[in-house]
Order: structure tokens, then C-alpha cells, then sequence
């Protein structure tokens, strides 16, 4: 791109009285605005032509890195790919031009959209009844624990505000359970990542009856599968409480486990992230609640009409593309993917938790630490060789975590040109590295001072002028 034709911000690129149209004669006499609410000045706005701002912005779009670019092995974050056909269906102007006002008999497709995908969530999940109201998974955390502490107090167990979350859970769930006004227990890890049992044995000694619920997420953060979950499950519910599944990676679990089958008695599922929907940028996304049986009664409304009813069609395409035989291959797909990475990296990235993963899984850095290069640096440099990073220095278990995660989409070749690049790194680190701790060197920006950007972020236009001079 060249820069100094399409400028780095449309301002720079205005000329005085440029016009990209023309408005028509006004034919309707003078209706000016008051005095007293019209403009003092002109508007400080970029005056173009239309072709200039047509490619000013289509080369900024060109600087945005997707999954329509290239391979992203984001963890934590699963769904990457969303499927054109899924898209096609959302952007239906039957479904489209829905107004959410409109009689109730002129919407019954859309209707039978939201109760076949509840009706086939429940098949996949093993539980009773699902709500599409929740916009987002903590969204969806939040109306499940509502459901339990609302489950509760209708047996007049007022005491019970006590949510046992493990050391290794999303930031989201012990948010979602202090913004439901219910306390927080952290329960640890072990040394292979999961749930300590003695841990969870004294707590659950301790609390006893003020216990609301216990919250895990499976596979877990570092994308192992909690193994003690019978005795996990039989634990809380011996003391009253009840079970939470955080399902909002739940692709490595689709034809192979069902949390209903497992115990738990309410759950979330991201759409967003299992089936299909782009979700970069912060959004949109979808966090059905699904509960066993009697609870259903205890959902509350947290939304207008249907949440996110576009993300709900996204995901019902989905399911039914891939049908009920194909469905069953994502979660060994998800985890085939992630253990051939992970086994085909270990010998040169510091593994500190081996035997097989789910769909994704955790480096502590290079295993070669004498190098000084760091998982920032790995990152950075990744994004000279075309790949989006992978999730960094998340979970907070170790100090250098690298999370990786390709999901069940990718081919062979795809996944083997990333094992050689990461290899590459880890050769160059050694060699050279740094030209690693310099990178990135082939992006429109270098190395960004990203804690400056954090402190002193630099937002209008005005302030940049000012600043370079
Ligand atoms: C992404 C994620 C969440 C939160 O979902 P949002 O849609 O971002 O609110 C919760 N738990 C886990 C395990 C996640 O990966």
C-alpha cells in the first residue's frame, strides 16, 4: 500500500471544498434550526473525493489480519472459522428484515429456528431446556448463576452464596458470579492442571451449606479434561449445590461427552465460538443457558425478545451442515489438531504439562530460556511469517504461556506450514534472536510500546498534530 497516496488517516488526506456528491437543490424552502442549536463553526470533517475514500479504507482493510488471510491459532477462543453458507443463511432477507414487533403469526420460521436449535443443543448437551436470550458467554454465566441462586431461594436456602471457581478458570466466571451478589471461592490446580481434589475436599468441609455452586469450565483452561469430575460432582451435590458447566469452547466435546450425562445441572454454550460466528472485535456473540430438568422454571429475562437472533441462525446452518453423523468428528478433529502441534513443538517449546489435550494447550516459552527471547518476542515474530499470534501470557499458571489452539477446520498442510515456522523461531532465537526480539519488521508497524498505548492512549486526531509537533 502506498501510503503517501491513501494517507494513514482520512484527514490527511482532505482538500479543502473536495466533494465525493453533490446533494440535490433543497425544493423545500427554509426550515433552518433554531439559533440556539445550530453550529458556531463547521464541523471539522475530511473533505475527499469518493475513489480517494473508497481506497483509503479498503487499504486499511487490507491491514487487517483474519481468519479470510490466514491461520489463526488464537486459544481460549475457539470458533475461527465461520462458514460462508452460515453467513448466506443470517443475511436472508426473510430473516433479515425481521421486525421483533411484527405479529407474532407472520415470524413462526424464525420461531421454529430458535426451538430446533434449543431443541438440538439439549441433544448435544444432555440437558432439558436451553435459553438463547443471553448475548455473550459471561452473559450467559451471569443468567445461569441467576438460575441457581433464584433455584435456592425458592427452597428458602438463603445462606447459600458461596461459588467455588477453580484457580485455572476465564476471568469471566468469578466476574459473573460477584456481579450475581454471590462470593467467590477459588478451589487450586494441581501440578497437571487440574482441579485439586484434597483442595476441593476441605472447602467443601468448610462451606458445606452455604455452597450455591461449584463452576468448572472442561475441557479446562489449559485444555485438559478434568478427569475427577464423578467424584467433583458427587461432592458439590452431597452438600446441596449445584454443578456449573462454562461450555463456551465446547467443540472438543461435540459427539465424544455431554455435561448433562456428566452431572451438571446448568451450563452456557458460546455460539460464537462453537458454532460458527465471527467474533473478532468484541462481538456479536451468543450464550444459550441450558439447565436440567426443573429448572427451567428459574430462567429470567435477561434480554429483549430472542438475544442475538442472527448468531442463533449462524449456529443452527451449522449444525445442520455438518448433521448428525458429521457433527460427531469436530471434537477428535479439534483434538487431533491440537496434540499434532503439540507433539510436533514440544522438543523446542517448554511443554510443562504433557500427555494428550483437548483442543488446545499451553507453552511455558521456548525451552531454550538462555536465549533471553521471550513469548512476546515468538509472537511478534510470528506476525513477519503471516500468522496471527496465538493467546499469550494467558492462563496466568505460568509466566510465559503460549496458548495454542487450531480448531478442527484446518488442513494438514496449513498446520505443518506453522509447525515449521514456529520451529523457524525457535532455530532464529538461537542463531539470531535479535532479529526475533526486534519483530515484528515486515507490518505496516514495528514493535508498538503497548504499555504507553495502555497509559497514555492517544484517541483524536487533534492530539496526534499536536504530539508530532
Ligand atoms: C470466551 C470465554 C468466556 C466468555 O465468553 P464471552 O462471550 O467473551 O463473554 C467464558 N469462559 C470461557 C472458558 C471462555 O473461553
Amino acid at each position: 500500500m502506498n501510503n503517501k497516496l491513501y494517507g494513514n488517516l482520512i484527514f490527511e488526506l482532505s482538500q479543502p471544498g473536495r466533494r465525493g456528491y453533490s446533494l440535490p437543490k433543497n425544493r423545500f424552502g427554509d426550515y433552518s434550526l433554531p439559533e440556539a442549536l445550530r453550529r458556531k463553526e463547521d464541523a471539522q470533517l475530511p473533505e475527499c473525493d469518493e475513489m480517494t475514500v473508497v481506497r483509503h479504507y479498503t487499504n486499511l482493510s487490507a491491514n487487517n489480519f483474519g481468519v479470510d488471510n490466514g491461520f489463526y491459532p488464537l486459544g481460549s477462543c475457539t470458533m475461527k472459522y465461520n462458514p460462508k453458507i452460515d453467513e448466506e443463511m443470517a443475511a436472508l432477507p426473510q430473516f433479515q428484515n425481521l421486525h421483533p414487533l411484527q405479529p407474532a403469526e407472520t415470524v413462526r420460521g424464525a420461531e421454529a429456528v430458535c426451538t430446533l436449535l434449543c431443541r438440538s443443543l439439549c441433544e448435544l448437551t444432555g440437558l432439558h431446556a436451553f435459553t438463547l436470550k443471553p448475548f455473550a458467554g459471561a452473559h450467559g454465566e451471569l443468567t445461569g448463576l441467576m438460575v441457581i441462586k433464584k433455584y435456592h431461594e425458592s427452597r428458602g436456602d438463603w445462606q447459600r452464596t458461596k461459588v467455588i471457581v477453580p484457580d485455572s478458570a476465564h476471568g469471566t466466571n468469578p466476574a459473573s458470579a460477584a456481579v450475581c451478589g454471590l462470593d467467590i471461592v477459588e478451589v487450586k490446580s494441581t501440578a497437571d492442571g487440574l482441579v485439586d481434589l484434597a483442595d476441593l475436599e476441605n472447602l467443601v468441609a468448610q462451606e458445606k451449606d452455604n455452597i450455591a455452586a461449584m463452576m468448572m469450565t472442561n475441557p479446562n483452561t489449559l485444555g485438559l479434561f478434568e478427569r475427577q469430575i464423578p467424584q467433583i460432582e458427587k461432592l458439590i451435590h452431597e452438600v446441596g449445590g449445584l454443578m456449573y458447566y462454562d461450555g463456551a469452547n465446547l467443540n472438543p466435546m461435540l459427539g465424544a461427552a455431554r455435561p448433562g450425562d456428566m452431572g451438571f445441572d446448568v451450563m452456557h454454550i458460546n455460539l460464537h465460538k462453537t458454532f460458527s460466528t465471527p467474533h473478532g472485535g468484541g462481538g456479536p456473540g451468543a450464550g444459550p443457558v441450558g439447565v436440567r430438568q426443573g429448572l427451567e422454571q428459574f430462567f429470567p429475562e435477561v434480554s429483549p425478545y430472542h438475544g442475538n437472533f442472527a448468531v442463533a441462525i449462524r449456529a443452527y446452518a451449522y449444525i445442520l451442515s455438518l448433521g448428525r453423523e458429521h457433527i460427531k468428528e469436530v471434537g477428535p478433529l479439534a483434538t487431533l489438531n491440537a496434540n499434532y502441534i503439540k507433539e510436533s513443538l514440544k522438543d523446542v517449546y517448554e511443554l510443562p504439562i504433557g500427555g494428550l489435550c483437548k483442543h488446545e494447550f499451553v507453552f511455558d516459552g521456548l525451552k531454550d530460556k538462555s536465549t533471553g527471547v521471550t513469548t512476546m518476542d515468538v509472537a511478534k515474530r510470528l506476525l513477519d511469517y503471516g500468522y496471527h499470534a496465538p493467546t499469550i501470557y494467558f492462563p496466568l499458571l505460568f509466566h510465559e504461556s503460549l496458548m495454542i489452539e487450531p480448531t478442527e477446520n484446518e488442513s494438514k498442510e496449513t498446520i505443518d506450514g506453522f509447525i515449521g515456522v514456529m520451529r523457524q523461531i525457535a532455530q532464529e532465537a538461537k542463531d539470531d534472536p535479535d532479529v526475533v526480539k526486534s519483530a515484528p519488521h515486515l507490518t505496516p508497524i514495528g514493535r508498538v510500546d503497548d504499555v504507553l498505548a495502555a497509559k497514555h492512549p492517544i484517541v483524536t486526531y487533534k492530539q496526534l498534530i499536536h504530539d508530532a509537533d
